[in-house]
């Protein structure tokens, strides 16, 4: 095996952060640094056979997997590593395969119905997915390394390891375990099958990536991986997308003449709970009459949240708010730094959140975030710092939280500057650096020591 070569081989941070911080990277890497060689490793074949990278985030199944997917290959192109991403077809217009640039291509195999299928049933599929990959593979491969995202492609991956002998690195970014540890009231658990195909992706992945020490931990403790195994690659954010700009002309174009705008970003489904910031919302207006406030929710329906947009507007109307609340579709994933600069905070109420990509856009473009206190968001947001982490979900405490803040606006504006400065040093080139690390540990045959950051 050839040797991993780093141009510049030091590991210190070289970003200050904030402490409250420490767990999303505690070595943070210089952007030259993706100018790295890393040799014996060249081409990376990426599943995701759930979701497609050319989806648009923010609605259905694409979320911020794709935008991460997508993302850091790009990252990895510039790094002169290529990408082949394997996704399911799902349409007879999805060209078998498509360069989105140099050295990234989309490939589209065969494996059940085209047209979508929902998350639960794509199991049935996996072995005729498999089959096509494996096909595929004689022409478009080998691949030095494959990295799986989410449990259904790693379940693929750890078959197609046998035939190619190629190391797998898995993503999952959710865990059932974890969410069915946070259902909303009424929500269907994760099924066994998944539960078991996760355990099963745990003891034949040969690394397994995880967002944040919480992630590492619940994989350890949760799933029983060996620590060994476990690597710490937090997400980024794409600093030249997300950035502050003019309050002023971001709320002319998103329509709002208020004086205070809430944000809401994400795929609309009980476990991002829209609810919690539409109740907050109108507590806000029923003891703060004064304060002149509205919501922005953005996003639309996704898995079991088919009804949320509707339930959410019914709730709403419900608490005589329907005309301080306004639902905007998906948008672009380009329009939505307009959205977070219009807004003086991002309300990120989830019930589970395995990293939150939402949080760190929201701060790079100076934007404090107010989040619930979980997984990955404990993470992403620094409490008291870049904004406030609050335990639990009832909306009395948000609304007066939320009250505080808007009363400070120099608090405000000092926090904004704080997250500003803290997503600074979390772009996508750091994390690719960590990943391409990560890569060229395994084609070496070395590891690093597990947990070494833990926060
Ligand atoms: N997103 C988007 N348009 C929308 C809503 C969301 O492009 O209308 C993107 C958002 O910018 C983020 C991703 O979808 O990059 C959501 O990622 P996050 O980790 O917050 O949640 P997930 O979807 O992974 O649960």
């Amino acid at each position: 095996m050839t040797r991993l070569r780093v141009t510049n081989p030091s590991r210190s941070a070289d970003v200050a952060e904030p402490d409250r911080h420490r767990g999303l990277g505690d070595r943070v890497l210089a952007s030259s640094e993706l100018g790295a060689v890393v040799d014996g490793v060249r081409r990376v074949g990426v599943l995701t056979v759930h979701s497609s990278p050319l989806a648009s985030p923010g609605v259905g199944d694409s979320g911020g997997m794709n935008v991460h997917v997508r993302t850091l290959a790009s990252e990895l192109a510039r790094a002169g590593v290529a990408s082949d991403i394997y996704t399911r077809a799902t349409s007879v217009d999805d060209p078998p395969v498509i360069e989105i640039e140099p050295g990234v291509r989309v490939l589209h195999l065969p494996a059940g119905p085209l047209e979508p299928v929902p998350k639960q049933l794509l199991p049935r599929y996996l072995c005729a997915f498999l089959c096509s990959l494996l096909r595929a593979g004689e022409r478009y491969g080998p691949y030095d390394v494959l990295h799986s995202h989410y449990w259904v492609s790693g379940w693929v991956a750890r078959l197609a390891r046998e035939r190619w002998s190629s190391p797998v690195v898995h993503s999952f970014h959710t865990l059932g375990r974890v969410k069915n540890s946070s259902l909303a009231v009424g929500e269907e658990p994760e099924p066994p099958t998944r539960l078991a195909g996760e355990e099963r992706v745990v003891s034949t992945a040969d690394c397994l990536l995880a967002a944040t020490p919480s992630e590492a931990r619940q994989l350890t403790e949760l799933y029983g991986a060996p620590p060994s195994k476990v690597r710490i690659v937090p997400h980024g954010v794409d600093r030249s997308r997300f950035h502050p700009g003019d309050q002023a002309l971001a709320r002319a174009a998103v329509g709002t003449s208020r004086k205070h705008v809430l944000a809401f970003v994400g795929r609309l489904q009980p476990l991002k709970a829209p609810d919690v910031a539409v109740r907050a919302l109108a507590l806000l207006r029923r003891r703060w009459p004064e304060l002149d406030v509205e919501l922005l929710v953005v996003g639309g329906p996704s898995g079991n949240g088919a009804e949320e947009p509707q339930r959410s507007a019914a709730l709403a109307r419900q608490e005589g708010v329907a005309g301080r609340v306004r639902f905007l579709p998906a948008q672009p994933h380009d329009r939505l730094a307009t959205v977070y600069q219009a807004a003086d905070l991002l309300l990120v109420p989830s019930r589970s959140e395995s990293f939150g990509l939402v949080a760190l856009e929201a701060q790079a473009c100076g934007t404090p975030v107010v989040a619930a206190r979980v997984g990955g968001l404990s993470h992403a947001v620094g409490d008291g710092t870049t904004g406030l982490l609050l335990s639990g979900h009832d909306p009395e405490h948000w609304a007066a939280a939320v009250a505080d803040l808007l009363a400070s606006p120099r608090r405000l504006a000092a926090i904004g500057l704080a997250a500003a400065r803290f997503a600074g040093a979390h772009g996508w080139d750091v994390t690719a650096a960590r990943l391409l690390d990560a890569y060229g540990e395994l084609v070496q045959g070395t590891r690093m020591p597990l947990l070494e950051q833990s926060g």
